[in-house]
């Protein structure tokens, strides 16, 4: 209980043992009747200064911590799940106690509450998401290992209080205790009850959404930059699979991927294995292989003749990336996966002059088999740009360049990648080579090849050009019917989502076979949180990564700062940076207007079955619409409409360079992957659709209830970047 004899505790203790009254905005019309006796303990708290009191707050709401939420419904989540033993959590703040709720069932044997207080993942307990605080069955502590260990020291005078219930854990810490203030820095939270059950995953908090960061009612809450998670699927373009695979893939498991893609509006990453589709056996070829070269294509060398040359399949499925390329993007995995020849062999059969020998893991650099993996050694740039130069060749028999550019996008195998003698991305590493053929966005696992960065795997680095995302795996094993919903070795909690350390969602290909449902359900709720988007394409994982970590974005009551000053040079340097995705609660509304300054606009605009709505920001004068250094206001509010003109971008995958409108025209920049519907909504009835760009076809065009609807095709299945004009 509260210490009644010091003064700052006094009026606490008045509030926590009758009722702890906390105001929040007023949303329903409801108004809620006060008992006398919590109106005079508003009054004694008023008159003792305890609690802040915004004058605009019109609801109050009491909070008893009594292991019942009824008094929360106006509280959002900040996560939740529908499957699992904790289905959601929410919080809030006063001027003195950070109010933490827990929904599940089966809660009651033990509690933690991780906090990240200072909104570094690189500082206080590492492993679990960088959490400074933990609260563990009504007691505080704060870490004090060095990062990976679990070392917490217990403050013994901090006032923390728990009403726990079976279904619901209530918590009030006195955050000034622990050194925190959550006005200034809105904690990440993270819930675990009975040690194994957490949410959102195991000890890896996401950003509080608190009714009073201005998220309520009044005004939209754009002051979270959302961390977007992408889908990526390794090992697509094997057609022979075994082990726990009773058939080889066919071109309906890729018409699944698009399917899951057009559901949800998102183009899917599939790293691809060429081999199988060398019709020409040109990896065979001697530059290509020992002794020309250091190494060999496959493990047949100079001998290999492939199996599958003639097989039909090849061209359909290819045409299957050409006609789809909105929802399915063709990136890099490698030609064969593995390595052969060299020197550090792996796996050896005993058997004498058996080709699978003398292979190691993997085709770009050489880590130790598991569990040993946290070490890599180079190839040599010459081996990878060999692999590279080949995989581009497979390619070429299928897609000119006009087609198909070299792939922006890359898994290496085995997640194993040469960071560089000086495990600081120096010129000789995997990086410099792929950054030359056009590499700019690498997801993997980093822990397999990053540990390297003084223990610690980062959440992402620069590495000549290339930017590496870390990836977390969820459906890790490479059988068909292990999904979201059942693969092994998580690195999150199903139904649970990858933390904000991570930028990407690992499958194979197997685990996407006959699984449209269960894939289009899951990558859903991603949407379900204000601190979390499910990514429309590659860019935008990679632009949303790097304004998280280099830009600021504060503010309140509609009115936000954009600080870009900080960008690191390289995002501008190589290009990897384009425009900025925000996002806001509803509460059943819509963006009615919005603006921004410094030469900014609001290219794009959408909505999400979780009543959030999503800004995208460009600058029209800067490359792939991207945000120079500088600090810029954007102003925004609710209203019964949506804005007055606005690209729509529910069901598309392509990202809004710039956008601007007048009375009679309108012309937007894009980069756009495929064929698909441009959506916009029009203040005239349009006359004229015209492409500006030989890259881009209009292919025809439609007007209907205000929306122009432009069915566009992009030449180039990486990506296409051109102009549209609209005219009277
Ligand atoms: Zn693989």
């Amino acid at each position: 209980m509260v210490d009644a004899s010091e003064e700052r505790y006094h009026c606490r203790q008045v509030l926590y043992t009758f009722q702890i009254i906390i105001i929040i905005h007023e949303k329903m019309n409801t108004i809620r009747i006060l008992k006398p006796l919590v109106l005079v303990i508003i009054l004694l708290a008023a008159f003792w200064g305890c609690g802040t009191m915004p004058s605009h707050w019109q609801k109050l709401l009491a909070i008893t911590l009594d292991g019942k939420d009824d008094e929360w419904r106006d509280v959002p989540n900040t996560a939740d799940s529908t499957v699992g033993a904790v289905s959601s959590i929410a919080g809030f703040y006063d001027s003195t106690y950070l109010y933490l709720l827990a929904r599940g069932s089966g809660l009651d044997k033990s509690t933690d509450w991780f906090l990240d207080t200072d909104d570094n993942y690189f500082s206080g307990y590492i492993t679990g998401g960088g959490a400074d605080v933990l609260l563990e069955n009504g007691r505080a502590f704060i870490y004090s290992g060095s990062g990976t260990d679990w070392v917490w020291t217990k403050i013994d005078d901090a006032h923390v209080f728990e009403g726990t219930g079976s279904t619901v854990v209530e918590t009030a810490v006195a955050y000034a205790d622990l050194g925190f203030n959550p006005s200034e820095i809105l904690p990440n939270i993270a819930f675990g009850s009975g040690f194994t059950h957490y949410l959102p995953g195991p000890a890896s908090p996401v950003k509080l959404v608190s009714p009073l960061s201005g998220g309520a009612s009044e005004y939209p809450d754009f002051s979270i930059i959302p961390n977007a998670l992408g889908m990526a699927i390794d090992d697509v373009g094997w057609l022979d699979w075994e082990g726990g695979n009773s058939r080889d893939a066919l071109p309906s498991d890729y018409k699944t991927i698009i399917d899951v893609g057009k559901n949800l509006g998102i183009r899917i990453m599939t790293a691809f294995i060429m081999l199988d589709f060398d019709k020409t056996n040109l990896s065979a070829g001697p530059a290509y292989n020992s002794p020309e070269a250091s190494s060999n294509m496959s493990k047949f060398g100079t001998r290999f003749d492939n199996p599958h040359k003639n097989n039909a399949q090849l061209d359909e499925i290819m045409g299957m990336y050409r006609e789809a390329a909105a929802y399915i993007e063709l990136g890099v995995h490698g030609v064969g996966h593995e390595h052969w020849g060299g020197s550090k062999t792996n796996y050896d059969s005993g058997t004498p002059d058996d080709p699978t020998d003398d292979y190691s893991r993997a085709e770009f650099a050489h880590i130790q088999p598991f569990p040993d993996i946290y070490h890599s050694e180079p190839w040599g740039t010459e081996d990878n740009r060999l692999k590279l130069s080949c995989w581009e060749e497979i390619l070429r028999l299928y897609f000119t360049e006009e087609e198909c550019s070299f792939p922006k996008s890359m898994v290496p195998p085995g997640h194993a990648w040469y960071y560089g003698s000086d495990g600081k991305g120096s010129d000789e590493s995997t990086g410099s080579v792929a950054g030359s053929f056009g590499i700019k966005y690498l997801n993997c696992d980093m822990d397999v090849s990053f540990a390297i960065m003084g223990g610690v795997e980062p959440t992402g680095l620069v590495d000549n050009g290339v930017l590496v995302m870390h990836r977390a795996s969820g459906a890790d094993y490479y059988a068909e019917g292990e999904t979201a919903g059942t693969g092994t070795n998580n690195q999150f909690e199903y139904p649970a989502y990858p933390g904000s350390s991570y930028s990407w969602i690992e499958a194979h290909f197997p685990n996407y076979w006959n699984s449209e449902g269960i894939w289009t359900e899951y990558l859903t709720e991603v949407n379900n949180a204000h601190d979390r988007m499910l990514a429309k394409n590659t860019a935008q994982v990679a632009s949303q990564w790097l304004y998280r970590h280099d830009a600021q974005i504060s503010g309140s009551g509609g009115t936000f700062t954009i600080d870009t000053r900080a960008m690191r040079n390289e995002a501008y340097h190589y290009g990897l940076l384009s425009v900025l995705v925000l996002k806001t609660p509803l509460f059943g509304k819509h963006i009615r207007r919005a603006s921004i300054d410094g030469g900014a606009q609001i290219t794009a605009y959408w909505e999400d079955n979780y009543d959030y709505g999503y800004l995208m920001i460009g600058h029209e004068k800067a490359p792939m619409g991207r945000l120079p250094k500088g600090v810029y206001t954007l102003r925004a509010e609710y209203g019964e409409e949506t804005m007055e003109s606005f690209i729509n971008l529910t069901e598309s995958t392509f990202n809004v360079y710039s956008y601007s409108y007048t009375a009679d025209s309108a012309s937007l920049a894009l980069e756009l992957y495929g064929t698909q519907d441009i959506s916009i909504k029009l203040p005239f009835f349009p006359g004229h659709v015209e492409s500006q760009s030989p890259g881009i076809s209009v292919n025809n065009w439609a007007y209907d209830d205000g929306f122009l609807s432009i069915n566009a095709t992009g030449l180039d299945i990486q990506g296409e970047t051109g102009k549209i004009t609209i005219a009277k």
